[in-house]
């Protein structure tokens, strides 16, 4: 399945910064130019799947890491979280990220733990984001491995999360502020600007400005790009020039349906409604569920569907609407505060349950009556979705709704492809459930929406880089960019580096 991965070796060595170093000495009379080697980039995930991102920057001996994120779907790929970064973190000098999802920035807590002291820059949103989701993702992962241990399933023995909740806070401590939409040098050799890429509150495509022997190198990385026209957050800024492009790909291959939201969402809840079942959505507690629950009040106050309880069941399930009226920047959400006729908040319906500890989320397993559950992880690769969907997946009368992209060998996907029984704690459930998928809810754009914004480039990037894709969507997506823009267009492999040369 993932072939392309497990079979391309490490195609170049990374150099130590060591080794950099020891050159330069090595030749202390000549000049800078000689001897410091040629910036250049590489791929550390996100390389041949959607996951993982990763990328490190060289220039003048310094390190700089675009991303840090987390492996998720299959088990060859999960096992790399487990496995030595490729570079020694402590080598590492600096750490910026695009946006707060936990394919970039999951592996944050591991870095440190292995020795990264640096600054992790990111605007202010992805740093008040990240302050929920990484503490939730560990929790979500201790939870797991308690689980695991009791039920004696997991391939570790004994079963460990793989890092923990002070781990994670460890690593938010280094976080540092940097503009939501200005320039801010982080060294002599890196400079970077952010631009609104309207796929997640705070998320950003970057441009990084590399200066080395007084030459300037622009890369632009993508990061994840959103959809135009969403009802939430603004439309991806365009892009205007790149010597070096990285691209996201998750949709390479495809655009989403044209359909209305609202019209699909009514229809799932009202014919689950009609046959007394549940609800149940892998989504995190934010970023998708407030979209979601955006449709939902809209849905209630026009009657279109009846009042039903919502149980958002996260071990850091909060209210995030406070996130999003201190970012109106990203946003063009209207909040009032008359409360005369109850919550007036567009991101909550009438009765929402945030549930917290496991007891809580053990008895959501009591509720008879019609409801919509939202549980992470949003490809039901782990987490307490996994406990509702083996409680509720077999029951014909639930629905379960998919809003996200489902990565290969994730559950979610097998779902997505009419699987007839899912393993979760190593059963088979059957699925009896009906499984709805509403492609328009998805935070990425569709393949036409990414090839727009790769219209925004006024010059043709000296060499663009196809990313964060599975190989369908990424053979896609440098056909039509080959044939549209005629740009060189390559995609890397994992552990693969590139010279930076204008
Ligand atoms: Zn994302």
């Amino acid at each position: 399945m993932f072939s392309v991965l497990t079979v391309v070796p490490c195609l170049l060595t990374l150099p130590s910064k060591e080794t950099a170093t020891q050159k330069a000495e090595r030749d202390p009379a000549g000049s800078t130019y000689n001897t410091q080697p040629m910036a250049k980039i590489t791929f550390l995930g996100a390389a041949g799947t959607v996951t993982g991102s990763k990328y490190l920057v060289e220039a003048e001996g310094k390190r700089l890491l675009v991303d840090c994120g987390l492996f998720q779907g299959s088990k060859d790929l999960t096992q790399r979280n487990w496995e030595k970064l490729p570079v020694d973190p402590a080598t590492i000098d600096w750490v910026v990220l695009t946006h707060a999802h936990i394919d970039h920035t999951g592996y944050l807590p591991r870095l440190v733990r292995a020795g990264y002291r640096g600054p992790i820059y990111a605007n202010p949103a992805t740093r008040e984001l990240c302050g929920l989701l990484l503490p939730d993702s560990a929790h979500l992962q201790e939870e797991d491995a308690q689980f695991a241990a009791k039920k004696g399933y997991s391939s570790h023995k004994p079963p460990l999360p793989l890092y923990t909740v002070d781990e994670s806070k460890a690593a938010l401590e280094q976080f540092k502020d940097i503009p939501r939409a200005a320039s801010f040098t982080i060294s002599p050799q890196f400079t970077v600007r952010g631009h609104d890429a309207g796929h997640i509150l705070g998320s950003s495509w970057l441009e990084l400005t590399i200066t080395e022997n007084g030459k300037q190198i622009l890369v632009v990385f993508s990061g994840d790009l959103g959809r135009y026209g969403e009802p939430i957050l603004n439309d991806p800024e365009p892009p205007a020039r790149a010597d070096f492009l990285l691209c996201e790909s998750t949709y390479g291959d495809r655009d989403h349906p044209a359909g209305s939201v609202a019209d699909e969402l009514a229809q799932a809840v009202n014919d689950t409604v009609k046959r007394g079942g549940a609800v149940v959505i892998p989504a995190f507690a934010v970023g998708r569920t407030q979209t979601l629950m955006y449709y939902l009040r809209q849905l209630e106050s026009a009657q279109r569907i009846p009042r039903l309880p919502v149980y958002v069941d996260s071990p850091m399930a909060i209210n995030v609407t406070g996130l999003y009226e201190n970012h109106h920047e990203d946003h063009d959400l209207e909040f009032t505060h008359e409360e005369s006729n109850g919550n007036h908040d567009p991101l909550n319906v009438h009765e929402v349950h945030m549930t917290r500890t496991v007891e809580e989320s053990k008895k959501i397993n009591d509720v008879v009556t019609p409801c919509i559950i939202i549980s992470a992880s949003g490809m039901a690769t782990g987490g307490r979705i996994l406990h509702h969907l083996a409680h509720r997946l077999s029951d014909s009368r639930s629905t379960v709704l998919l809003v996200g992209y489902q990565a290969e060998g994730s559950r979610g996907r097998a779902l997505q492809d009419g699987a007839k029984y899912l393993r979760i704690f190593g059963e088979q459930v059957p699925v009896r459930a009906r499984v709805i998928e509403i492609g328009q809810l998805s935070a990425h754009a569709g393949k036409s929406e990414l090839l727009r914004w790769l219209s925004g480039f006024q010059t043709a990037p000296r060499q663009a880089f196809l990313v964060h894709g599975e190989p369908v969507a990424l053979n896609a997506l440098q056909a039509a960019v080959s044939a549209q823009f005629r740009w060189p267009v390559t995609i890397p492999a994992y552990q693969q580096s590139f010279d930076l040369n204008l």
